[in-house]
């Protein structure tokens, strides 16, 4: 199957969250299985395309736009470990910056950048003379990929046949943009702007609502967040349209990148290990706490260690931690890793933290790829208390790592973490179900429980490393939903 992937983030060039996981293992796992498939994204001014060895193509992209013709240049490249080519909009007005999306609020022309994307996927698949069988969009951000395709592109040859798939990675982001902006950049007119069209909600338009809507088929990133979406307040207004799609929405739940994250070929780590030689583990823990200054002579230096590597967000849970992580480390019953990046709020609780226990806090603010793994491989817990979870990857790099996931469970954390039961020994993590201070507190106090306290300890962990949650599986998913996709699509 031909596939183009159009995304705004992709790992390692682009990445704030998982979809940049997801737009990398995606297309390796499908290249691997023997489909054709081209991913593109952005030239963002952050990309060093001499640290990847990118090249600029002699490809000048016409983009037709809001009734002008605008250009751009292409660069290509190699998604690591892969042989998929990776296609680079270069244009130096909308992406020539320093971030992805710009900070808090975001750059002020959002809206015209990633509807600039949106186009130009079109005209670079026209001008590789890549015949797509499916064009695969991602979040708001390339959502606008699903009306294009339907309206502009339905009668040209090079697109006959193309299906169009939108996947949601987060509810949370959908796109709100002024009518009279997007719709002329994006060549619809006002004329499609009306109360309950499909590109209006909330008297904006709303990139995500005509995404799911135009789309053949749409998916979303874990079944639980599939159901959560559509009648709960997960779906973030958008339940009536996703009701709308009925079966059409699929979930399919996100796997990880073994050739990126396997314990026993991290390079990131002291020591690989694997199942049979997990008490190596303890060496990459001794390591990290050295490298945060930890006195590891002292008798504490056994302490569980429970590990965090997250935006630092209201939809990661951060809120209850200070009434329910605090009292743990206060008391000594534990000590606390922790990775991230976000709100000044949450960070601003995290330093002082740090600085209340700097024995037992170890916290590292920024964005580390190195140190995420090496956190993994060191820490005995992975806390994920999360308010709302689309799918989440870190918990499976947890289970991959024989690091005992604590999350709360909602969307991909309830798919994925299983109640570890002491009868039956079956389960890999603790669970709780509501968002409260108590429920949480009363998660953490019962995985510090099980601390080397065989035989849970052991089954804990082997039931943790033993499922392999690798993205192949995923992959498949996603080539049966786009077989669905074209076969809807050859009936319209
Ligand atoms: P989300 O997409 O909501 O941020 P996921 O768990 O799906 O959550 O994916 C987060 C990804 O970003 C993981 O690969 C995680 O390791 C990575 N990550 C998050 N924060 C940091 C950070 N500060 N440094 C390095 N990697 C990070």
């Amino acid at each position: 199957m031909k596939i183009l992937v159009s995304a705004a983030e992709v790992a390692p060039y682009a990445k704030v969250g998982g979809l940049a996981d997801m737009t990398a293992a995606l297309p390796k796992a499908w290249s691997a299985a023997g489909h054709d498939v081209i991913v593109l994204l952005p030239l963002y001014g952050t990309i060093d395309t001499a640290l990847y060895g990118l090249r600029k193509t002699d490809h000048v992209i016409g983009v037709p736009f809001g009734g002008w013709t605008e250009y751009a240049s292409l660069w290509e490249g190699t998604l690591p470990d892969s042989e998929v080519p990776v296609y680079f909009l270069d244009s130096h007005e909308y992406y020539g910056r320093q971030g992805i999306y710009g900070y808090h609020e975001g750059f002020q022309d959002n809206d015209r950048r990633f509807m600039f994307l949106c186009r130009a996927t079109f005209e670079v698949a026209k001008a590789l003379g890549f015949k797509p069988d499916v064009i695969h969009a991602h979040d708001y951000h390339t959502a606008m990929c699903m009306p294009m395709l339907h309206v502009h592109y339905k009668t040209d040859p090079h697109f006959d046949g193309t299906a169009g798939v939108f996947t949601i990675h987060n509810m949370a982001y959908q796109g709100m943009f002024d009518p009279q902006r997007v719709l002329e950049f994006g060549e619809f007119g006002m004329k499609e702007f009306y109360p309950g069209s499909w590109f209006e909600h909330e008297s904006v338009v709303n990139a995500m609502k005509a995404g799911i809507l135009f789309a053949d088929k749409v998916t979303t990133v874990s079944p639980t967040y599939a159901q959560e979406i559509r009648w709960t307040p997960e779906g973030m207004g958008l339940q009536g349209a996703l009701q709308a799609r009925g079966g059409d929405l699929i979930g399919v739940l996100n796997g990880i990148d073994r050739t990126e994250w396997d314990p026993s070929t991290d390079e990131y780590l002291t020591v690989p290990y694997d199942l049979a030689t997990i008490e190596k583990k303890e060496i990459n823990k001794q390591a990290l706490l050295t490298e945060f200054g930890i006195d590891v002579s002292d008798k504490s230096r056994d302490l569980p260690l429970v590990g965090m590597v997250t935006r630092l967000t209201e939809q990661k849970g951060i809120s209850l931690l200070h009434e329910a992580l605090e009292p743990f480390i206060a008391s000594g019953q534990m000590r606390l890793v922790m990775l991230g990046s976000g709100e000044k709020r949450f960070e601003d609780f995290f330093r002082h933290l740090a600085e209340q226990y700097p024995q037992r806090v170890l916290l590292g603010v920024g964005y580390n790829n190195a140190l995420s793994h090496r956190i993994q491989g060191a820490s005995d817990f992975y806390l994920m208390p999360s308010k709302f979870e689309p799918c989440g990857l870190t918990q499976m790099y947890a289970l991959t790592y024989g690091a005992i996931p604590i999350v709360r469970a909602t969307g991909g954390l309830a798919d994925t973490v299983q109640q570890y039961d002491p009868i039956t020994f079956t389960g890999n993590g603790i669970r709780f179900n509501r968002y409260t201070v108590d429920d949480c507190s009363a998660a953490i106090g019962e995985a510090l429980r099980l601390y080397k306290r065989e035989p849970h300890w052991s089954h804990l962990r082997r039931n943790a490393m033993s499922v392999d949650h690798s993205a192949v599986r995923s992959a498949e998913q996603y080539i049966d939903v786009f077989t669905w996709a074209q076969e809807l699509h050859a009936q319209h």
